[in-house]
């Protein structure tokens, strides 16, 4: 299962029918917004063309999730029935695994054994994990007096609006979907603009597989638009949110000129990978250029900076360039293909201006930028960049969320610690070092949700992810990601 080599992809590709409709209350819907068309950034070519979300068609959307959940037809199943579905779902998206993987590539560039092997898999895994552990969180009686009791249980919050966005569509999807279902809540999912097609396959998979009409409804549309709708009903209690800082901001702002409700916001990132001299360099510099380039750079987590001793700094652009210059983009759709193309062509023209503006202000760069332009006519293709980068640059301190990774150097272990701490993130570092003591001292000092000692991007459904600072708050993945969807509720009985 999940090994891209043994599917026929030329058959999935002749079947592959992308959906573009809205999917509300277990039906498609015709939006009555204004047209979002999606292109390919393979190749420039159109997709599809998805009449999206208006103000109304959210309303709508949020209307069937309240009544879904009122009704008690998901709210008011036993947890082990609710999970029951969720894994019989799993095993349905394991079963259409192909097509999603196929429409992601085609939507947003990334290589489709990467889009089939690890975003598939892990969105198996996540509805599945909830579904596996939902009946295995129990309420509390606390220790109150002889004569009276107290019970807390834990309620689904409601209507919970999901806002996602492109680099890991599904995945970002599944990580907010499957622990808000699993606690008994209805769900209207925003998918991003370039990748709305998966996510109504999605939708139409949950609902084949028994997740009743009106508790998963997607509404595809622009930001400003069907997001803003969502982020300010007064009927949605709860918003999750995974996207830039500048947008989560906006949820919160949503959120107080409406109803409060609360928002869960996962944002951006600039993770400091931090060699120490003790650690072993080059495959500590090795595993940082990967994790700076894997999925084109378009990571919240992507090792964007390598932190190197000054007196190593050209040893780890050499081989930082020499990465590099093996990660050339190649037509997704090819297995072997090492990376794929950015979003968009937009996007590729705000990586790249970073480029040229850390050129024009005298970084040195090695290897790399958009004159992959050529792997397919019309495609947004841009090949790995190492920049000398000083450390209050912008490329430095700024995400650029392309394969851009920025070398700096620092005199000291408390320099190093600070440069890693001073951009206004704070979701990921990583460490390598052979020295137990600095493992333990300096992970502790790093302002990040995540600290990777040794090694990078690990993760685990066990695990909780997420960041402080301006990369947002709470977490997702694990049993901790079920309180963000739920209330707890206390009921006092007297027994005197
Ligand atoms: P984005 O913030 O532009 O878009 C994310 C979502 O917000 C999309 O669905 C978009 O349509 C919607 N949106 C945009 N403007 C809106 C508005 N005014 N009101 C309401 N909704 C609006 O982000 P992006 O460019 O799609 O994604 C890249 C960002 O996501 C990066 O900053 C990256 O670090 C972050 N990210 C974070 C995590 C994490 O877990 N912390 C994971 C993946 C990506």
């Amino acid at each position: 299962m999940f090994t891209a080599t043994t599917v026929s992809w030329d058959r999935v590709r002749s079947d592959l029918t992308l959906r573009n409709e809205l999917f509300i209350d277990g039906a498609w819907v015709r939006g009555s917004g204004e047209e979002l068309t999606l292109v390919s950034p393979r190749d420039g070519q159109e997709l599809t063309r998805i009449a999206s979300a208006s103000v109304e068609d959210v309303d709508r959307a949020v209307a069937s999730a309240r009544s879904a959940f009122d009704s008690g037809v998901w709210s008011g199943l036993a947890p082990r029935d609710r999970g029951q579905r969720l894994i019989a779902f799993a095993q349905h998206i394991a079963d259409h695994a192909e097509e999603l993987a196929l429409t992601i590539t085609l939507e947003m560039g990334k290589p489709l054994r990467q889009a089939y092997e690890t975003e598939l898999r892990a969105v198996v895994n996540s509805f599945r994990w909830y579904g596996e552990a939902i009946d295995k969180v129990l309420d509390e009686t606390p220790s109150t007096a002889p004569d009276s009791l107290a019970l807390v249980t834990r309620e689904p919050a409601g209507v919970v609006g999901a806002v996602v966005p492109w680099n890991f569509p599904l995945t970002m999807a599944a990580w907010k979907l499957a622990p808000a279902l699993a606690a008994g809540n209805s769900v209207v999912l925003k998918p991003d603009e370039h990748t709305s097609a998966s996510a109504l396959r999605l939708a139409e998979l949950a609902f084949e597989a028994g997740i009743p009409a009106g508790v998963f409804n997607v509404v595809p549309g622009f930001g400003a638009v069907a997001g803003q709708a969502l982020g300010l009903h007064p009927d949605v209690d709860v918003i999750t949110f995974t996207g830039s800082t500048a947008v989560g901001r906006k949820f919160l702002e949503y959120a107080a000129q409406s109803n409060g409700k609360r928002v869960w916001p996962e944002l951006g990132g600039k993770t400091a990978s931090l060699v120490l001299d003790d650690a072993d360099f080059v495959k500590a510099v090795e595993a940082s250029a990967h994790g700076c380039f894997y999925n084109q750079g378009q990571m919240c987590t992507a090792a964007s900076r390598l932190l190197v001793p000054r007196h190593r700094l050209d040893e780890a652009l050499e081989i930082a360039g020499r990465i590099a210059a093996l990660q050339r983009p190649a037509d997704p759709l090819d297995l072997d293909a090492p990376m794929g193309s950015l979003v968009s062509s937009q996007h590729l023209d705000r990586v790249a201006g970073f480029v040229e503006r850390a050129a024009a202000s005298g970084s040195d760069l090695i290897a790399g930028g958009s004159e992959a332009n050529a792997v397919i006519e019309g495609g947004s293709y841009f090949a790995p960049v190492v920049v000398n980068a000083a450390r209050e640059s912008e490329i430095a301190r700024q995400e650029v969320f392309g394969p851009v990774l920025s070398v700096i150097a620092f005199d000291s272990l408390d320099e190093a610690i600070e440069i890693a701490n001073e951009t206004e993130f704070g979701l990921a570092a990583t460490l390598w070092t052979t020295d137990l003591k600095n493992a333990h001292l300096v992970s502790r000092r790093l302002r990040a949700g995540i600290v990777w000692v040794n090694c990078f991007e690990e993760g685990d459904m066990t695990v909780p992810f997420g960041g402080v600072k301006s990369s947002g708050f709470g977490r997702d993945k694990s049993l901790h990601a079920i309180d963000k969807f739920t209330d707890l509720k206390t009921t006092w009985i007297d027994l005197s």
